[in-house]
């Protein structure tokens, strides 16, 4: 299977669909879940263009996990979570339903279980204030 550049992720990542943005650098952005699992869901999409983990260069992988670890710590102390569950999935059969590589990473309060994957839609102004609480922990580091 090959790359599909007209998927969501790469449209994000041009700017041409619109997203709740809270987070970008060299390598990846990083941006709100529509569906979240958890309050504060958010998804590490790397620049670099690959469908998911298997087609990846090893150096764009290498580039972007600090990128995925700074998230990890903002969405903690954002949203003060217990812990920090990482998803990640490749081809449908395992789950993947947007053929660019990115890392969901989802804070996890004790004894709280995770909505389903690719549930419901969340409201776009709990949206509005989830990013904002995830980009002023990110302006504290
Ligand atoms: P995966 O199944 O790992 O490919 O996950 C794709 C994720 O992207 C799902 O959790 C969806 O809720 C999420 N998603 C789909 N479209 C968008 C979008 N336009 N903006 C943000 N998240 C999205």
């Amino acid at each position: 299977m090959s790359y599909d550049p007209d998927n969501i992720f790469a449209k994000i990542l041009s700017g041409d669909f619109p997203a709740h943005k809270v987070y970008e650098d060299d390598v990846a952005i990083a941006i709100l879940d529509i569906m979240p699992q958890a309050a504060g869901h958010t998804l590490v999409i790397p620049k670099a263009a690959s469908r998911n983990l298997l087609d990846a260069d090893a150096n764009d992988l290498a580039q972007m996990m600090p990128t995925v670890q700074k998230i990890a710590h903002a969405v903690k102390t954002a949203f003060a979570a217990d812990g920090v569950h990482l998803q990640q999935f490749n081809e449908a059969a395992a789950g993947q339903t947007v053929f660019h590589l990115h890392f969901h990473v989802i804070p996890r309060h004790d004894g709280v279980a995770v909505k389903p994957h690719s549930g419901d839609m969340e409201d776009q102004d709990v949206l509005v204030a989830h990013a904002e609480k995830i980009k002023a922990a990110l302006a504290k580091t």
